[in-house]
């Protein structure tokens, strides 16, 4: 059976715990997310890092990245590269001050679904300072930097998730 026919309530309680910190639209992107990407990218494990990952020596392309190395979606690195260097032109790169992981394969916090990070889709950076469910300190401006690159920021959820940044909206 597909989300799509699910009532609203059914449709947030089939993906979230906490389903009372999400709305609707945001559990709806959520999936839709995930049915683009297995399209796209198929399931996250072995085969598929082979094909569409690579380890991305960071710090050679970005010396102030605070991590040298990550395993990372060839698509997103291009994606977030162009990011990278937008924020570094505009000196909003100095707000990056931890790497807090890319690929780790998981469900989402609080929600039954696979995280984007199993497909290495997605980055977390100042965890600490932007935790789940929490504040959000990044400036105004940085994450303006990200959204023009075409980047989605878990800023913009209702159910903040400040230190996450995708490809996909999910
Ligand atoms: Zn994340």
């Amino acid at each position: 059976m597909s989300w799509k026919s699910l009532t609203s309530a059914a449709l947030i309680a089939s993906i979230a715990e906490d389903a009372s910190l999400m709305s609707l639209a945001e559990a709806a992107a959520h999936l839709t997310a995930r049915d683009i990407i297995i399209a796209e990218y198929g399931e996250p494990g072995a085969a598929y890092q082979r094909k569409y990952c690579e380890v991305w020596n960071v710090k050679k392309d970005f010396p102030w990245f605070p991590a040298d190395k990550m395993l990372i979606n060839k698509d997103f690195k291009k994606v977030l590269g162009v990011a990278f260097r937008k924020l570094q032109e505009r000196g909003q790169h100095t707000e990056i001050k931890t790497f807090d992981g890319c690929y780790n394969h998981r469900l989402s916090v609080g929600l039954k679904v696979l995280s984007l990070h199993a497909w290495a889709l997605a980055i977390d950076m100042n965890a600490k300072e932007n935790p789940l469910k929490g504040a959000v300190r990044w400036s105004a401006g940085f994450l303006q930097t990200m959204r023009e690159c075409g980047i989605y920021c878990g800023a913009d959820w209702k159910r903040k998730d400040g230190m996450h940044f995708a490809m996909f909206n999910g």
